[in-house]
């Protein structure tokens, strides 16, 4: 019988996958491309045709904090623009009007994902290479190695918790859905998976 190991819950979370590439389809050519992310840029790339993007996972928050010189009162002003590139502004004391400079503090926020909607990766919105429907429910892998790891737990005849896991830690299999998992749909579901592992 064949056996497998789980692997933990954050194998293959929509950012540890990032990190080494997920498949994507090109909106241009429609061919194979891949999406890597870290914590602060995504970037596509595709094979067919070149079609390059990047994107910037990181925001800033400006503001001006100051002490007015004429009133003086203690104030924070939000600057709109978080691509401020001026290290000094001038700014009005929301008490009395009073223009001074004050210096621009940038604090930056990370956006992070981690869903999948309608089969689209959260970084560009491109949709999966490795997607497909069965009986009507969405069924994708966000590479090579996801896929090959569905294909396996799934075929499984046994399967068993990672190594050293407690019964209260999640585990991979605990982010696929239900349908997935039920005896019945297995095999048809590791069918669908095969056939999604031979188009690329
Ligand atoms: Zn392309
Ligand atoms: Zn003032």
């Amino acid at each position: 019988m064949k056996r497998v190991t789980d692997k933990p819950y954050h194998t293959y979370s929509v950012y540890s996958a990032a990190a080494k590439g997920l498949y994507v389809k090109c909106p241009k050519c429609g061919k194979a491309g891949i999406v890597t992310a870290d914590k602060t840029t995504a970037r596509f790339s595709c094979t067919g045709c070149g079609y390059a993007k990047t994107k910037k996972q990181c925001i800033f928050f400006c503001k001006i904090e100051n002490k007015c010189v004429h009133c003086g009162r203690y104030y924070r002003v939000a600057l709109s623009d978080d691509k401020q590139p001026f290290p000094v502004l001038i700014a009005a004391c929301p008490f009395c009007g009073h223009k001074m400079p004050g210096r621009v503090q940038k604090t930056p926020a990370y956006i992070l994902y981690d869903q999948i909607k309608d089969g689209c990766e959260p970084f560009f919105g491109f949709q999966l290479w490795f997607f497909t429907c069965y009986d009507g429910k969405p069924l994708w892998a966000l590479n090579r190695e996801h896929l090959a790891y569905l294909i396996d737990y799934l075929s499984a005849g046994l399967r068993e918790d990672p190594v050293g896991a407690h019964t209260t830690m999640r585990t991979q299999a605990d982010r696929l859905p239900a349908f997935m998992k039920t005896a019945k749909n297995r095999k048809g579901v590791v069918k669908c998976l095969e056939k999604m592992q031979k188009s690329l």
